[in-house]
């Protein structure tokens, strides 16, 4: 029996972002990570201090990635660990640290401009928070993405004001669904981030996330179970009270993320299911190392043995 093709183009039970990267770059193409020297209005005391309850930002720069060195240096850094492996590709960079929006216009132009000269980088991924971008900010990004692949990438990481509240994010969903439907509407790819578990979330709410993020015109996801890293407000309450957060065992989350999928807009890309945090500043959950593409392969099997798939229940 030859197997079922999904509205998305492969037999894989959710639109999965590598599917779509390799059709639409013909060729292997990688992000390299940006740090910048960004801060955030949530950390330099503009909304708040101290910022996210979760946010360690030391858990995603790799070691090529330090502010002190230029943008070009960076890249150069980063290409020189991929190439030895992929001699041809093609790369992104990827501003991630903190809130990659967050400066002036002209600030911001001569950043993305000095990675866009670089002779191998054929795009941006920008990293940042949904009050961190205006018109004219965005007006700009649409400019860029008429020429190179852009990507503006939002942490929403729930769609409940309550939780956003609770873990200091310092703005609303509705500010989340402005940005993504003004970036959206100027064309530029739209990407969001969230956290699946966040304090007090029951699954039927976390399940409902999927439905809301349906109706917005984003691009791609990435989901993030929620780890507790060292140097966070939530390491403190762990600390204080571990039974006050509610950690997954990986069978648990996956169950969870494949319901969420089935709720999920078939049209949004899927492009991350966990973080990676660095095991020397993980406090928990551990997974045994489990990685994102070990995760992924789960939550195939899982699906197939189901006959799940993303959309299923959407309508
Ligand atoms: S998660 Fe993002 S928005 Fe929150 S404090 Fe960290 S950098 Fe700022």
């Amino acid at each position: 029996m030859s197997e079922k093709i999904y509205s998305w183009g492969t037999n894989r039970p959710f639109n999965d972002y590598s599917s779509w990267f390799k059709k639409r770059f013909k060729q292997r193409v990688q992000k390299i990570s940006i740090d910048a020297g960004f801060t955030c209005p949530n950390r330099d005391g503009t909304k708040a201090w101290g910022g996210c309850t979760y946010c360690n930002n030391d858990t995603f720069n790799p070691f090529y990635c330090e502010p002190s060195k230029s943008i070009t240096q960076q890249l150069n850094e980063g290409i020189a660990f991929f190439e030895p492996k992929y001699k041809t590709q093609k790369y992104l960079a990827y501003f991630q640290a903190y809130s990659n929006t967050y400066g002036s216009l002209k600030l911001l132009k001569k950043l993305y401009e000095e990675a866009l000269s670089h002779p191998k980088v054929i795009g941006l991924i920008i990293g940042t928070r949904p009050d961190c971008v205006d018109d004219e900010i965005l007006n700009y990004l649409a400019e860029l993405s008429q020429k190179y692949f852009v990507v503006v990438e939002y942490g929403i990481e729930s769609t409940l004001n309550r939780t956003l509240e609770l873990i200091n994010r310092q703005h609303t969903h509705q500010e989340s669904v402005d940005s993504i439907t003004k970036t959206a509407q100027r064309g530029i790819l739209t990407g969001v981030h969230m956290i699946i578990g966040l304090p007090g979330e029951t699954d039927e709410e976390i399940i409902n996330h999927a439905k809301v993020l349906s109706e917005l015109p984003i691009t791609s996801l990435k989901l993030h179970q929620l780890q507790i890293v060292k140097g966070t407000v939530l390491a403190k309450q762990y600390k204080k009270n571990p039974e006050s957060l509610r950690l997954f065992h990986p069978e648990e989350y996956i169950d969870l993320v494949i319901r969420f999928l089935e709720n999920l807009n078939p049209e949004i890309i899927v492009e991350r299911f966990i973080s990676e945090s660095p095991l020397d500043l993980l406090i928990a959950p551990k997974w045994n190392g489990l990685k994102n593409f070990e995760i992924v392969a789960k939550i195939e099997k899982r699906m197939k043995e189901l006959n799940s798939f993303q959309g299923k229940s959407y309508c």
